[in-house]
């Protein structure tokens, strides 16, 4: 028997106009960021597609919560974006990124697409497990910037990939085993471009604080909240 304590947030920050970042605490223990781009508002629309896809797709008996299942559903929300943008040609170049987790018996189970991410912290190591799809990723990966570079740089904005820009999207999905004690992150870069992952990790696991989301969406508002902040927590007790 295990049991998932869950604190989901969002916030616009203290300089952007909207809020084009959705979330959703979802059916089957499914748990969804997306941070929507596009002018004229339309970033947040495309979040909020993406966000109302999966309230439809993850209930179905039928979408089975593995990797294949989970790359079946953001491949729903990137259909009906650019079902979207096809009735609305002036939202044309909106899209948003997207980090899905699922907890199942004893695994979990993510998919992203973008720079929308997934941590874990487990026994003290906090680690991103999803894989940014950034040009700055990139090009820490090949040796070209390191990360404290990246974290600077003038087009660290600058996706590779997203949810509802092309006729086919490609989809990361992994999984791993769940262990007791395990506290999942999941959020947007304006959490992460304001906040330190020492700082992240040590909200993660203070016993004192009452709603994880929330501190963290302070915390990073104390910083300057450049953009809009988005934050599901997810404790995994047996
Ligand atoms: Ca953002």
């Amino acid at each position: 028997m295990s049991l998932l304590k869950v604190y989901g947030a969002t916030d616009v920050g203290k300089r952007r106009p909207h809020n084009e970042d959705s979330f959703l605490i979802g059916p089957r223990d499914n748990f969804v960021v997306a941070d929507g781009m596009g002018g004229h508002a339309a970033g947040e629309v495309a979040s909020s597609i993406l966000v109302e896809t999966m309230k439809k797709e993850l209930p179905r008996p039928e979408v089975i919560m593995d990797q294949l299942g989970l790359e079946y559903v953001v491949k729903e929300a990137n259909r009906a974006i650019l079902r979207a943008v096809q009735e609305n040609p002036e939202r044309d170049g909106m899209g948003t990124t997207v980090v899905l987790l699922h907890i199942g018996e004893k695994r979990a189970v993510w998919a992203n697409v973008g720079d929308s991410r997934l941590y874990r912290w487990r026994k003290g190591v906090f680690e991103q497990l999803s894989h940014d799809h950034s040009l700055v990723a990139e090009m820490v990966e090949n040796g070209t910037i390191t990360p404290e570079e990246a974290s600077h740089h003038p087009q660290r904005n600058m996706l590779l990939r997203a949810v509802g820009v092309e006729a086919d999207v490609k989809v990361d999905t992994a999984e791993a085993p769940v262990e007791n004690g395990d506290i999942y992150l999941l959020c947007t870069d304006g959490l992460t471009n304001m906040v330190d992952d020492d700082v992240i990790s040590k909200v993660l696991t203070d016993e004192t604080v009452g709603d994880k989301s929330q501190e963290l969406i302070r915390l990073a508002n104390e910083n300057g909240g450049r953009d809009n902040i988005t934050v599901i927590v997810v404790e995994y007790h047996e």
